[in-house]
């Protein structure tokens, strides 16, 4: 039998709905719409085209974007005025600073300046240090959004046996935190883990967040698994995932493509958390 595919697209346009009514229910009480602030620094292209996409969900859900586009020389100082004056100002309830920074600034300090408060990117020390100690914090985009995937598929995830392959501060780490807060026994795999399809193979819920492509291949999967695929991984101008998708499905029960997986989850939980942070969540 075929695993049922999770629909990410679907399951975030849901989500954006709900998202923009509550934002329009924002802009009743308090006049204004909630407000996110994005900072490019410098001319990467890939970058250049994940703002662009953030400032284009922004306008779907009926929050106010903030794009400021400093030059790839921008010095320490600069920066730190800029984020200081985005703490500050009351329409700004949630600040983005993109990533990769260029070299002559440190993204761990750089972040770190961002008032807890406005961190909707959850990158920060701070807030990471909050998902670790299980208090209330706004949560990282992509591991929140696999989260909600899982959830997606109607499965407990309590007393489940998760195994997220990679160890990312940006992915990884948070995802394994956020399912142990969920109460699922987590094992966290690595480039060092000894026998890995050992460990995958006894996975109820497994999350693959490596940047190989087609990494996890069918025989590695337990029958009847939930297999979230983070990973974006392009070859020959097509995107693949860390999944072998066509022999995993034949093992999962529920399993998400890519594209349209976990990707369009990202940046809507980048929405929810500018929501969430408006409503001093
Ligand atoms: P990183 O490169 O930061 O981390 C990769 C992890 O995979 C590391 O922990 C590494 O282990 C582990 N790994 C590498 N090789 C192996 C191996 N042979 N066996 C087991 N583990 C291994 O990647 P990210 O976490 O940033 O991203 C992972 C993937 O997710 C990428 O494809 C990225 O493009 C995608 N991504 C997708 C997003 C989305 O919105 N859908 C958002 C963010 C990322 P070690 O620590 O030992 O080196």
């Amino acid at each position: 039998m075929k695993a049922k595919i999770i629909d990410g697209k679907a399951i975030a346009l849901k989500l954006r709905g709900e998202i923009k009514a509550q934002a329009e229910d924002f802009f009743i009480k308090n006049k204004r719409k909630p407000g996110l602030a994005v900072v490019l620094v410098g001319d990467d292209a890939a970058s250049a085209v994940y703002v662009k996409n953030k400032i284009s969900g922004c306008e779907e859900c009926s929050i106010t974007s903030f794009a400021h586009f400093l030059p790839s020389a921008t010095t320490k100082k600069e920066l730190t005025k800029l984020i200081v004056s985005l703490n500050n100002d009351k329409t700004v309830d949630g600040i983005l600073v993109q990533l990769p920074l260029p070299k002559q600034l440190d993204a761990n300090k750089m972040l770190g300046l961002i008032a807890h408060e406005k961190d909707v990117d959850g990158f920060s020390v701070h807030s990471a240090g909050n998902l670790m100690l299980g208090n209330d914090t706004l949560v990282a985009c992509t591991p929140a959004g696999c989260i909600e995937l899982i959830k997606s598929t109607g499965i407990e995830i309590a007393g489940k046996h998760a195994v997220v392959v990679g160890r990312s501060n940006i992915v990884g780490k948070p995802v394994a935190m956020l399912l142990l807060a969920q109460n699922a026994t987590v094992t966290v795999c690595h480039s060092k883990t000894a026998d890995l399809a050992y460990i995958t193979k006894q996975a109820d819920i497994l999350v693959a967040a490596v940047g190989i492509k087609e990494f996890i291949k069918g025989n590695m999967i337990k029958k009847g698994a939930v297999v979230i695929d983070v990973g974006i991984n392009r070859y020959d101008g097509k995107l693949y995932g860390d999944v072998e998708f066509d022999a995993c499905e034949k093992a999962a029960s529920h399993i998400t493509p890519v594209p349209g997986g976990v990707g369009p989850m990202t940046i809507t939980m980048l929405l929810q958390n500018t929501l969430k942070a408006a409503n001093g969540k």
